[in-house]
């Protein structure tokens, strides 16, 4: 006869709270940033975006039933970029979105990013969608019709984006600059200011001809945009809680809202593309911004058609119900907190977002990540050269992810995290629970009356974890997961059940069966992470996804190692794959699109970095930068990089460490006058505690050099 489950009724109590929740019945939709099908997808795609998104519609669809949510993404197949790289290959923008669809569609799949629907914004379907929305728009008056003068390619007979114009820039004489940006002095363009114009796509000089296009004039709504983004509001009626928002989005949507919103145009002169649905519009499709966040629409609606409902994709988009939430990389902001928005509220069928958790970047080994100089790790290729560990690297993307600030990827940082806590806590844990049960039990679990801390625990580490997922700081959530792991780890390493055996076996059955219920519990903390980690366990332990406790008489099966070490020859690989970017560097284009996603990555570009985010006048104030005098100078034990200087700042000295010793000998510095930030938090260097930073301009090459006043001048003064 079985017994009831132990730990019924605490289970009980437990879930009336969520069920409360559940009766609201409330649709979640939510979307992942279409990725731009001209390339495979890398860890910075996925650690931006579908990642998170993953995460949280797992969660989700535990806590609201999998009936109750959605998640829709696909690959945007129109723009620019691609039919400038089918022009290049000589082959078809078709031809790269189909193979780019299903790379990329595999490899989401693989990795276990559970998307309900991956469409493609080349479909019929689509175009149908967007056009149909376009002309609502239209209709309503959303656009005006604006004619100007653009750079056009004869020969490819083709208007030219400006970024498909490059020339020698009036400013600063760099011969690679582009029709709306010089990269080397930063200076705005427009195409005609270029010295010596050529078209990117034939090499040509292009001529300027007259065209017209629909533009949105979007300061015609700043005032609604600002009170929704701010404060949460839509036409005076709370719409969402803007406290729950990032700041870094806030911040960025408010500094473009008070930047001033221009008139954006909505329609571009290309054979690629839905095609703008108007008589006399001959050549003209919607501009891809316009076009691929309709995806997720059409998406939706191809899903419902699927389940044989074509009109349910309303439920998700259209009604009081409904919730919105999009997952994107912030080079995406401002076009789904912005522009999307006045396009579906200009519409006025449609729901708004009640969030846009958007990730910052993610580097790669000291650098930005580089599609043009294959300075990357491809989803495709790792799963290739680590069979069977996906776990791993949502494991450590998770642990990195740059939430609120850009984060770093790091072959030995992978390598450790995977080793140290994968391995030597969550995988030996379960390990050892698996494997004594089957020695002492023959895999029959020792049922006892439940220890109600234990469970207390398990309980109190899931409702932790899943609050942090609610809040989208998945960082904090998987912390909060392994911590369960870490005390289990730590409870059999206190008690030794293997050393108890011989002689209190009654004791070590009680702890056994609370070790087993930490590992059944363990499964569902980690399984918005780690889903396949979660199912091998559940497997393990014989038990299914609504675990309640062990029922008297419960058979487990054999012990599996759920992950391996990674050893030091594999890093190496990785790393070496990485100094040698001609090697495989196949793809000139990639990635999910951007403000500069048209950018066309032709030749070697300039190794520098791209120019930040824009900060505001405060943040600049924030900083005490004074001229000062080098006065002592001596070099750091053990260090060969550093220096330790004595400075002069007018009304006191203090001692700087500073990491120019390869450039300047501590001859070379004494009376040098240099410019210090004098408000930097004291940090210690090589045991030296440090009193602030001074300034250094570097070259391209790593070569650094002080930047002073051009004459001698008082020290203590302020730069402004
Ligand atoms: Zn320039």
């Amino acid at each position: 006869m079985q017994r009831a489950p132990c730990n019924y009724y605490f289970r009980n109590r437990f879930l009336t709270s969520i069920l409360d929740f559940k009766s609201m019945a409330k649709r979640h939709l939510i979307t992942s940033a279409l990725p731009y099908a001209n390339g495979p997808l890398h860890i910075g795609h996925i650690a931006g975006a579908y990642l998170p998104a993953d995460i949280y519609v797992r969660y989700m669809r535990r806590k609201h039933g999998h009936e109750n949510v959605l998640h829709v993404c696909g690959s945007d197949e129109h723009g620019a970029a691609i039919s400038m790289k089918a022009i290049k290959e000589g082959t078809t923008p078709k031809e790269i979105v189909d193979k780019y669809h299903e790379i990329n569609k595999n490899a989401f799949a693989e990795f276990g990013i559970d998307f309900d629907i991956y469409h493609r914004t080349s479909a019929d379907l689509h175009k149908e969608t967007s056009q149909e929305f376009f002309l609502k728009l239209y209709e309503k008056g959303a656009f005006k019709k604006v004619t100007s003068e653009q750079m056009y390619d004869a020969e490819a007979r083709q208007f030219l984006a400006d970024r498909f114009v490059m020339g020698t820039c009036p400013n600063c004489s760099s011969e690679r600059a582009y029709g709306d940006q010089c990269e080397n002095c930063g200076k705005a363009l427009s195409p005609t200011d270029l010295i010596n114009p050529k078209s990117t796509l034939s090499g040509s000089t292009p001529s300027l001809k007259e065209t017209w296009h629909f533009y949105l004039p979007m300061g015609d709504h700043a005032d609604w945009v600002k009170d929704f983004i701010a404060d949460g509001t839509l036409d005076g009626a709370a719409h969402h809680d803007a406290a729950k928002w990032r700041k870094q989005v806030v911040g960025q949507c408010l500094s473009w809202i008070d930047g001033g919103l221009g008139d954006r145009a909505m329609t571009r002169d290309l054979d690629w593309g839905v095609p703008v649905p108007l008589e006399g519009a001959d050549g003209k499709v919607l501009y891809v911004w316009l076009d691929a966040p309709i995806g997720y629409v059409s998406a939706t609606k191809q899903w419902a058609i699927d389940q044989g409902k074509p009109e349910v994709w309303k439920n998700w988009w259209q009604s009081e119900d409904a919730d919105l939430v999009h997952f994107i990389g912030k080079d995406n902001i401002v076009f789904h907190c912005i522009i999307f928005p006045i396009l579906l509220k200009t519409h006025g069928d449609y729901n708004l977002p009640i969030n846009v958790p958007a990730n910052e970047f993610l580097n790669l080994e000291g650098d930005k990540i580089s599609t043009s100089r294959n300075h990357a790790v491809w989803l495709h290729e790792y799963l290739e050269d680590f069979p069977n560990r996906k776990d791993e690297l949502r494991f450590v993307l998770t642990s990195i992810a740059p939430e609120t600030k850009d984060s770093e990827f790091i072959w030995k940082d992978y390598q450790a995290r995977v080793n140290n806590e994968l391995v030597a806590i969550l995988g030996n844990f379960v390990n050892r629970v698996v494997v004594l049960t089957n020695k002492y039990y023959n895999g029959l679990v020792p049922f006892q009356a439940s220890d109600w801390e234990v469970i207390d625990t398990c309980h109190a580490a899931i409702a932790k974890s899943q609050e942090f997922i609610a809040q989208f700081k998945f960082r904090d959530a998987l912390t909060e997961a392994m911590n369960l792991a870490r005390h289990g780890n730590k409870f059999l390493a206190d008690l030794e059940p293997w050393k108890l055996q011989k002689t209190d076996p009654e004791a070590v059955k009680k702890i056994m069966f609370s070790a087993l219920n930490i590992t059944a519990y363990l499964a569902e903390a980690i399984e918005p992470f780690l889903p396949e980690t979660a199912h091998n366990i559940r497997e393990m332990l014989r038990i299914d996804a609504m675990f309640k406790g062990f029922l008297d008489g419960h058979e487990i099966g054999e012990a599996k190692l759920l992950f391996t070490k990674v050893e030091d020859e594999e890093v190496e690989k990785q790393m070496e794959k990485l100094a040698k970017p001609e090697a495989s560097a196949p793809l000139s284009l990639q990635g999910t699109k951007s403000e500069a996603s048209s950018r066309v990555e032709s030749g070697p570009l300039s190794l520098q970095r791209p120019f930040k985010d824009n900060i505001n006048f405060d943040d600049f104030m924030k900083m005490d930068i004074r001229v000062g005098t080098i006065t002592e100078a001596e070099k750091v034990k053990k260090a060969d990089k550093l220096l330790q200087l004595t400075v002069d700042l007018g009304s006191e000295t203090r001692t700087i460490v500073s990491g120019i010793a390869e450039h300047y000998s501590t001859e070379d510095v004494i009376g040098k006058q240099v410019t210090v930030l004098c408000n930097l938090e004291p940090r210690k260097l090589k045991g030296v505690m440090s009193q602030g930073m001074i300034l250094m301009a570097e070259d391209s090459n790593g070569k650094l050099m002080f930047v002073s006043p051009e004459q001698g001048f008082e020290n203590g003064a302020e730069v402004r």
